[in-house]
């Protein structure tokens, strides 16, 4: 065996047994919020897709006429030929659900983080990050030379804390959070926030991948409050609620100006395919036009909180903490048997000790169905 095979195998080997090894497996899901897998039919608790969009119909025949119009590939970067005129659509039409002038519109949300965190932080600044953010903006703040200090999840005391001691000694300092958790569906207290580092003179980004299409009519987290939130810096996904794929931006045109000549991510990565933007153009006449199904997810989830006494919920998105990984995996295959599509999430996607059972729901899950799998859950799992 060669070296690097055996580096491989070993690895596997160790992950194996903690029980932390991932695998593929082949899933096609259709429309109704239904997954098959080796031939059978899964109600589906565990896609992003919160409203279903993905599958469609008027969805995926705005992809296949950006296709035909614009090509498989953008072929090449934005800055070179891959700016096609459906690019500029898709900005503007982001920056009014978002209340910015400008916004700018990346390949993935993972490459956004990649690209912003870098732009606006370089190697004398601070950046403050929610220890649950998601792993790409941990990574983006890896990639910049600034200065990276973890606060406690949604902890003001301890954001406020850090900036008192830290802030002056930066020129610049960048707060980074989701607006809502992906793992554990909870909110950031960004009014607060945004407050917060107002008065510091900190920038606060939150990503908005989960909120966007399903909190406050789909505008998002920033608008989930009694008042908006100030987030100069409002990023998010496509590929979620949105049903299609890319990341974005929305800011002032100077600050969106500044990414499109200086974010490595769009610079250097071809432009997102036309058939993901033509998607999201059709995705946001529909989050406009249907305010009761960009309500359902959210109602849907609440009805699974009520039914078990947790708290309510405050996105689609409602984690049950089991503890080791085994009891996740063991949880998600007697759900499986019951044809439920449930995610079992285990570290280092999550803290030790916390891995769970991640229920995204969607418009399309009926409330029997919800009802069915609280039930199972109470009765055979907690
Ligand atoms: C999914 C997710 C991303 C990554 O977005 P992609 O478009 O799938 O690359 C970024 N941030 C959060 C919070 C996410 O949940």
């Amino acid at each position: 065996m060669s070296s690097l095979d055996r580096y491989a195998t070993d690895k596997l080997a160790q992950l194996d047994a903690r029980q932390l090894r991932r695998r593929l497996v082949a899933t096609s899901r259709s429309a109704g919020g239904i997954a098959e897998r080796d031939g059978r039919r899964l109600i589906s608790f565990a896609c992003n897709d919160y409203l279903n969009l993905s599958t469609d119909p008027a969805v995926k025949a705005a992809a296949i006429a950006a296709v035909e119009r614009f090509g498989a590939g953008a072929g090449a970067s934005r800055l070179v030929t891959g700016n096609y005129p459906l690019l500029d659509q898709l900005e503007g039409r982001l920056a009014a659900l978002k209340g910015t002038a400008a916004a700018c519109v990346f390949g993935s949300g993972y490459l956004a983080n990649m690209g912003l965190i870098p732009c606006f932080a370089g190697a004398d600044d601070l950046i403050l990050v929610d220890e649950l953010a998601h792993a790409c903006i941990h990574a983006g703040a890896a990639l910049s030379a600034g200065t990276v200090i973890r606060f406690r999840h949604n902890d003001l005391t301890h954001l406020e804390a850090l900036l008192h001691k830290h802030r002056a000694g930066h020129p610049n300092c960048l707060v980074v959070t989701d607006g809502v958790f992906s793992m554990d569906g909870d909110l950031a207290p960004v009014v607060p926030m945004g407050d917060l580092c107002a008065g510091h003179d900190a920038w606060l980004m939150t990503d908005d991948a989960h909120g966007i299409g399903v909190l406050a009519a789909g505008r998002g987290s920033t608008y989930a409050g009694a008042t908006p939130a100030r987030v100069p810096l409002q990023m998010g996904t496509l590929s979620k609620a949105i049903g299609s794929y890319g990341g974005y931006l929305c800011a002032s045109q100077p600050v969106i100006d500044l990414v499109k000549t200086r974010a490595r991510t769009l610079i250097y990565s071809t432009g997102l395919p036309p058939a993901a933007a033509g998607a999201a153009l059709a995705a946001l006449d529909i989050i406009e036009q249907d305010p009761a199904r960009v309500a359902r997810p959210v109602a849907l989830a609440r009805q699974f909180t009520d039914r078990l006494g947790l708290a309510p919920a405050a996105s689609p998105i409602v984690p049950i903490i089991l503890g080791e990984a085994g009891l996740a995996l063991a949880a998600s295959a007697q759900l499986a048997a019951e044809n439920y599509l449930v995610t079992a999430i285990r570290p280092p996607t999550v803290p030790q000790g916390t891995a769970r059972l991640r229920f995204a729901f969607t418009a399309a899950h009926h409330p029997d169905d919800v009802a069915a799998v609280a039930a199972f859950l109470a009765q055979r799992i907690l």
